[in-house]
């Protein structure tokens, strides 16, 4: 059995916030890592022990490989954890990590190798009979090519990045006219976000639901899955909104895609977490989309329906052990979802909403958990994921969970940015999401058109309640004010008796 007392978290915001809390709850120090722009941040704050990278840009701190393995020996760190994104999915890192006589919290460099590359991944999945979206078996080598394989499924094609992720390079083709544009730019777009340009062709599906599984190795042979999470709400191809079990699920669904999504683990020789992407189309045939080597951002709606802390299996897993279930242990309770809170505006295409994040207060009270990276004053900049915290209710079934998640997002207060809150809340009253009928083409069909719906972040008159207390707090620095406002803030509408109350505070 291999030990670890002390950990390293290669990241940064709430999933190294959260990484560490398991870490704490295990007696497991942990070593934070961190940027010029990061150095009062939350999980700086949080660890045990924490230096200096770099310069804020990624490329100059949170991806410097030799430096963050340094750090980790110096430290007297036995093992790394990579979180998500950054050096996650990098094989040569865990390589690296291995080589220096260090666990990589994570999967077989060669698995991670496999699944990185999507045409070696679908070549992989479709050997092992799972299966795949119709398409290219490689990539593809000129605009001629390409045509002629559209052709040959049928348009619309998607055009994807081998080596894609965060939905760049993806490029929708609906005639032949088209695909020699749309071939270079996604080809280009590839190239400069992966340095690899190499693109092959699906088909697009129309209206899918993008259901993925959740799935555990240990050392010793064991796989299992941990059931699905339905992640169709999407804006830009990337995910928003997640919940556990999926509406569409049926447990005769769940059984073949659980056994399907087993099968991928064990063809690539998977070990740790992971999840298998499906898309699913109307008539209920899944296709395997992509495996993610690594903690999912939406972990934690599994983690809420199946009673586990998938940090603490990771870290179990990295020691050596086998897991302590088997499949049949896996049981599903109530209903889960998650939404994630981001700096952006959804009014204007979800763009990121830069700036310093002057007050936030996060929702409390039975069946919700925060998992955030960011706290009031601190700052969220352009150099990385615009993300807030993430929000995940837990209830008895899916209507309670959308009832407590509204209730949530209603007593969340984030001020100085633009936030997705009004978004989520939009979404928990839509007809169509209740019904549990819906699909990726979720938001730009049944969203933007229905902009105007939106309600405001703030009422006026709460608006006029945060900029005072906005500027008691900068004057003069007192809490006890300071939490009045917040306080008068809180309540929705704003009665005329806390309204004189705040003009009495803005004299003073
Ligand atoms: P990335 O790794 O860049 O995030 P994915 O392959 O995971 O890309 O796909 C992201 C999303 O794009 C999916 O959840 C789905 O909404 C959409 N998508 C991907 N492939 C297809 C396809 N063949 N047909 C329809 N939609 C697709």
């Amino acid at each position: 059995m291999k030990h670890i007392n002390k950990v390293l978290i290669a990241n940064r915001g709430e999933i190294a916030v959260r990484i560490m809390r398991t870490c704490r709850e295990m007696g497991i120090e942990t070593v934070a890592v961190y940027s010029e722009a990061d150095r009062t941040a939350y999980h700086v704050r949080m660890a045990d022990e924490a230096y200096y990278l770099g310069p804020p840009a990624a490329s100059e701190s949170y991806l410097q490989q030799d430096r963050i393995i340094d750090i980790a020996k110096r430290a007297g760190a036995q093992a790394i954890h990579p979180g998500y994104g950054f050096l996650a999915e990098n094989p040569a890192f865990a390589e690296k990590v291995n080589a220096a006589g260090m666990i990589f919290i994570g999967p077989p460099p060669e698995a991670m190798r496999i699944m990185g590359d999507k045409t070696a991944a679908r070549d992989t999945m479709k050997k092992a009979g799972v299966p795949i979206v119709p398409g290219s078996p490689a990539p593809l080598s000129d605009v001629r090519e390409a045509v002629q394989v559209a052709r040959s499924i049928g348009f619309p094609v998607l055009l994807k990045a081998a080596a894609g992720g965060g939905g760049k390079g993806m490029r929708v083709v609906s005639s032949a006219e088209e695909m020699e544009s749309a071939f270079r730019a996604a080809s280009s777009e590839a190239q400069s976000a992966f340095g690899d340009g190499r693109v092959y062709i699906e088909k697009y599906l129309q209206g899918p639901r993008h259901i993925e599984f959740q799935v555990f190795a240990d050392e010793h042979g064991n796989v299992v899955h941990l059931c699905e999470r339905e992640c169709s709400i999407q804006r830009r191809h990337q995910k928003i909104i997640e919940e556990s079990p999926s509406p569409l699920m049926t447990p005769e669904l769940r059984a073949q895609m659980g056994e399907a999504a087993v099968k991928a683990a064990q063809a690539c020789g998977y070990v740790n977490a992971g999840t298998i992407e499906f898309l699913v189309d109307q008539d209920r045939h899944f296709y395997f989309l992509e495996m993610n080597t690594r903690l999912q951002v939406e972990h934690p709606v599994t983690e809420m329906v199946v009673g586990m802390d998938l940090v603490r299996l990771q870290l179990h897993v990295a020691m050596g052990q086998p897991l302590p279930f088997t499949q049949d242990d896996v049981r599903l309770q109530g209903h889960a979802i998650e939404c994630r809170v981001y700096a952006e505006d959804p009014r204007n295409n979800f763009l990121p909403s830069i700036g310093k994040v002057e007050f936030l207060q996060n929702p409390d009270g039975p069946g919700v958990r925060v998992d955030s990276g960011v706290t009031s004053g601190d700052e969220i900049s352009l150099y990385y994921d615009p993300m807030i915290a993430k929000l995940i209710v837990h209830g008895e079934n899916r209507l309670q969970a959308i009832e407590r998640m509204l209730r949530a997002l209603e007593e969340y207060r984030v001020f100085g940015v633009k936030t997705t809150i009004p978004f989520c809340t939009w979404v928990m009253r839509n007809d169509r999401f209740r019904s549990g009928d819906f699909d990726t083409h979720f938001v730009p069909n049944e969203f933007l058109p229905r902009l105007d719906e939106l309600s405001s972040d703030l009422t006026e008159d709460e608006k006029i309640a945060a900029a005072a207390a906005m500027a008691f707090f900068q004057e003069n620095g007192q809490a006890a004010p300071v939490s009045q406002a917040v306080q008068a803030a809180n309540h929705r509408p704003a009665s005329a008796w806390r309204l004189r109350g705040w003009k009495q505070l803005q004299r003073l």
